[in-house]
């Protein structure tokens, strides 16, 4: 569903992700580790083609994602192409930027009736059950500074969800959350990854989550992957050195 050849990234001379080779499966559920600074957010934005790339080519659902076919050859994608791409990955990041003046439904409606073109009937119909899968359609009609942050990282979930995207993208949801509801927000993730059948790239600071849900763990340094393994592999033998001191610095944190 998702494959990175050889992608490289730089901002000015810094070289931010080098000749990375990335392959997510449909279905699979891939977390992204790593120190900051390796590079993490910045394959998750080169995805949602909010930052250009220096190198290689990607592909998404077998089509290139920033190139297109032209008679037979790759050339730099045009606007529509991108757009089209950008209806397959829905993304959440640790800052949820709901719309602040919409109430719940209506941040959930808004992409369904104004990017996909769907009836406002339609799009409250797919809204209300995504809002009832991550528990908050008692809230639909809230504005999101009535909400908690637990609670606004829900509905910022079923509004990415309301897009019926192919690839999930998630940035430390967690990171911005008081520890008494990043449950709430993790158990909404467990459910997708139980429930349905999305392919989902997450980058977590939580490698207990990390390792109950993924099917593969990749340890990002210096933008490119160290190691990847499953999780049992990667958490309980990791086999390079860099993984091993990463590991071990977050567990004296703890
Ligand atoms: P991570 O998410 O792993 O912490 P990022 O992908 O955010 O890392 O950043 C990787 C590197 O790219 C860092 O060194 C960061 O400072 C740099 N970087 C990120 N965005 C920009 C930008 N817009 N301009 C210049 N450097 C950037
Ligand atoms: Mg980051």
């Amino acid at each position: 569903m998702i494959r990175f050849m050889g992608v490289s990234k730089n901002y000015g001379t810094l070289a931010v992700i080098k000749e990375l080779n990335l392959d997510v499966s449909e279905g699979e559920m891939v977390s992204i580790i790593g120190p900051s600074g390796s590079g993490k957010t910045t394959v998750l934005r080169i995805l949602m083609t909010l930052e250009s790339i220096n190198g290689g080519v990607i592909y998404v659902d077998g089509e290139p994602l920033t190139h297109m076919a032209r008679n037979g050859v790759l050339v730099p994608a045009d606007e529509r192409h991108l757009r089209s791409m950008r209806a397959k990955i829905g993304m959440c990041f640790q800052q949820f930027n709901l719309f602040p003046h919409m109430t719940v439904i209506q941040n959930c409606m808004e992409g369904p009736v104004h990017v996909l073109g769907l009836s406002k009937h339609e799009a409250r119909g797919r809204s209300e059950e995504l809002l009832t899968m991550v528990g908050m359609i008692d809230k639909k009609d809230d504005h999101p500074s009535r909400l908690s942050g637990g609670q606004q990282q829900r509905v910022a979930i079923a509004r990415a969800l309301a897009m019926r995207p192919k690839v999930m993208l998630f940035d430390e949801v967690t990171s911005a959350l008081d520890p008494e509801v990043i449950g709430e927000v993790t158990n909404v993730i467990r459910k997708l990854v139980a429930e349905h059948n999305l392919t989902m790239l997450m980058v977590t600071h939580q490698m207990g989550f990390a390792r109950d849900i993924s099917d593969r763990v990749c340890f990002f340094y210096g933008g490119k992957i160290e190691e990847e393994a499953t999780p049992r592999e990667l958490f309980g033998d990791p086999q390079r050195e860099r993984t091993k001191q990463f590991l071990s610095a977050i567990k004296e944190a703890v």
